[in-house]
């Protein structure tokens, strides 16, 4: 088998799909992950090690990791970040664009590539060469494009680090978006062949390195549309 991201024939790395580092803190005391699926013919809760495939060679994951160690310190407070807060609105400015939409895209990528059935709702098509180019040059790509909107999930007032939900294939606005879990939060990551334009670009990364979280209760978050909804109010307000 070739290298998914280099389509050399060299021997590969038993992959993360999601990136190692969020594994860190998810692993119970029996070294076990909380994986939490939400397809109502399986049971609600899995346990499981990492999931992982032979997917990529050592010089890809060497790659990949550049990305995943910048979005590890962003997401873990080792970044000096300016952040201001209005309600559940955090505006976050200081960003690096490419470091940061390079580890969104290679999440995307990776669960789309990926034959886990874990990831089987992660359907690309065209989609995936398209990013697989942009992983391999290193380049970003225009912020109106495969565009993230992150959520940070509180449950009783913590975060909600512990645990790892089955992607999921939503609409915002028109935009097909697959939601992730992870990390203590919820990503919904835009796939479509359009601009996504105002408002809800204010509400993405921006090639500035600007972008805004919000902070929403898990219990909440399978109706992302009244998260868009709110997105669209906030992006117009800015
Ligand atoms: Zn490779």
């Amino acid at each position: 088998m070739p290298c998914a991201l280099c389509h050399q024939e060299v021997e590969l790395r038993r992959s993360h799909i999601l990136p190692e580092f969020l594994y860190e803190s998810l692993y119970d005391d029996k070294h076990r992950l909380q994986v939490l699926s939400i397809s109502p013919d399986k049971s609600s809760w899995r346990e499981q090690k990492g999931l992982r495939e032979r997917l990529l060679c050592d010089a890809c994951e060497q790659r990949f990791s550049i990305w995943e160690r910048y979005a590890s310190l962003v997401l873990k407070g080792g970044v000096e970040l300016n952040y201001r807060s209005e309600g559940n609105i955090v505006h976050i400015a200081g960003l690096d664009y490419a470091k940061f939409k390079l580890f969104q895209l290679s999440v995307l990528w990776r669960a789309g590539v990926s034959t886990l059935p874990f990831f089987e709702n992660v359907q690309l098509g065209k989609h995936a060469e398209t990013l697989r180019l942009h992983l391999l040059a290193g380049a970003p790509g225009s912020s109106e494009r495969y565009g993230c909107f992150m959520f940070g999930l509180k449950y009783q007032a913590q975060a909600f680090t512990g645990v790892i939900m089955e992607p999921g294939k939503v609409r915002l606005n028109g935009h097909a978006a697959y939601r992730f879990v992870f990390g203590g939060f919820l990503w919904a990551m835009l796939v479509s062949s359009h601009d996504l334009g105002a408002p809800l670009n204010q509400c993405t990364l921006s090639t500035t390195g600007q972008t805004v979280l919000l902070i929403r209760n898990a219990t909440e978050m399978q109706n992302l549309i009244s998260f868009s909804v709110e997105l669209g109010r906030m992006g117009r307000s800015r």
